[in-house]
């Protein structure tokens, strides 16, 4: 086998291993985020919060309910402290969860993601010094050790984030650098053996969540492309057209830019049902969505909007721009109908800004309205304003 051929071979066994998972060119987002698509990082910074927000709850009733364990076992000033450390711990956990709710923005799930951690790691630090005043001995020495162990829970539970490397290393490095300062700063008296132990198992937890959340991305990455997707024709589902164009609207709205958007409705469409049967329908939809996704420009997207009705979304496009982008299209055309005449389309044009429309769903309204005045002037045409 030539040096260049390797590669693929490891691809090959490993794709067979993930089959349906993830294609060899969607690599590259299991290590930064820098190249997901909105949608994506959308539903992943919701699932983010959500997940931080689950996590929040179950430690905000366990952490005070461990009290109980620590009364039957330490000391009394050492359980008051621990005790109210507990309680305080578990009110930051509540307020978690009760003021952060998932708004899309990644921005805010790392900062939830950053909360979720900073609480256990104070945590951590304060019972550490707390425990450090008392020698214990058997059970509540038992005990007491359990608290050395939260930097591996905290490792471990980066394991149910769908994180991508760079992602998982910005988050788990802190918390490793900090348990080597804290051995440092003990090393003449530290037992280092035991310490170099803890720390490589440290490290081995960290790379085993590390795979965790980016096979659990990449199980995220499949099931967004799945669902983003209509299953006929490729292009994006109804589903996403409204995230998106949602999404764009807003924007468009914030900076006063121009969006477009085009109702396509292809013509006599039933007619080919009728006389060559749904199959022959279904190869003619398939046909116009590729047509006209390869004559899309950067930033445009296409979404089947219902059976023959296609939307074009068209941001940073004034009504000029999009009509000259539209006939262009049409002089493509749109394909064949099976008995070899062209397949045509009425459409219908709305910019945001030209109308003044409030929401999304009145710029689509108003395109659509614009697709049945094409219609009623005799199909194949174009109608803006
Ligand atoms: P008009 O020029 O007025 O738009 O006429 P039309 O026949 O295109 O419009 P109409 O709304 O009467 O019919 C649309 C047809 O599209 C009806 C339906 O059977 C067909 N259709 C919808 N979804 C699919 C699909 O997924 N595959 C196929 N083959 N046909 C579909
Ligand atoms: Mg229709
Ligand atoms: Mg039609």
């Amino acid at each position: 086998m030539s040096l260049p051929r390797i590669p693929d071979a490891i691809w090959q066994r490993l794709s067979a291993l993930l089959s349906g998972e993830l294609r060899r060119t969607e690599l590259g987002l299991l290590v930064s985020p820098h190249l997901h698509m909105s949608l994506l990082a959308r539903r992943r910074a919701t699932m983010i919060v959500n997940r931080v927000r689950l996590f929040a709850f179950l430690f905000a009733v366990l952490t005070p309910l461990w009290s109980v364990v620590d009364l039957v076992v330490f000391p009394f000033p050492l359980w008051i402290n621990l005790a109210l450390l507990r309680l305080m711990a578990g009110a930051a956990f509540a307020t978690l969860v009760l003021h952060y709710r998932p708004s899309g923005e990644l921005f805010d799930a790392y900062r939830a993601m950053a909360l979720l951690f900073a609480i256990p790691t104070v945590f951590y630090v304060v019972s550490f010094s707390l425990l450090g005043n008392y020698q214990l001995t058997g059970l509540p020495a038992a005990i007491g050790a359990g608290y050395a162990y939260l930097p591996f829970v905290l490792l471990a539970g980066l394991s149910i984030f769908p994180l991508t490397l760079v992602e998982s290393l910005v988050i788990a490095s802190p918390i490793l650098f900090a348990q080597g300062v804290g051995g440092a700063m003990r090393w003449p008296a530290l037992d280092w053996p035991s310490f170099a132990g803890a720390f490589w198992l440290l490290v081995l937890i960290t790379g085993v969540s590390m795979l965790a959340g980016m096979s659990l991305l990449a199980f995220m990455i499949a099931l967004v492309r799945q669902a983003i997707r209509d299953p006929l024709t490729g292009v994006f589902s109804r589903r996403s057209g409204v995230e998106v164009l949602e999404l764009q609207f807003t924007i468009a709205s914030r900076s006063d830019a121009s969006l477009s958007i085009a109702f396509i409705d292809l013509d006599h469409f039933k007619s080919i049902n009728d006389q060559f049967g749904h199959e022959a329908g279904d190869k003619v939809l398939v046909d116009m969505a590729s047509i006209v996704s390869s004559n899309l420009r950067q930033g445009d997207m296409l979404a089947r909007w219902g059976g023959e009705e296609f939307l074009l979304i068209m941001p940073n496009t004034d009504i000029a721009q999009a009509q000259a982008a539209l006939l262009r299209m049409r002089a493509v055309g749109f394909g064949k109908r099976p008995d070899g005449t062209a397949l045509t389309a009425s459409i219908g044009v709305a910019q945001r800004s030209a109308e003044a429309t409030p929401h999304w769903k009145a710029l689509v309204d108003l395109a659509d309205q614009r697709m049945y005045q094409a219609k009623q002037d005799g199909r194949d045409r174009l109608v803006g304003q």
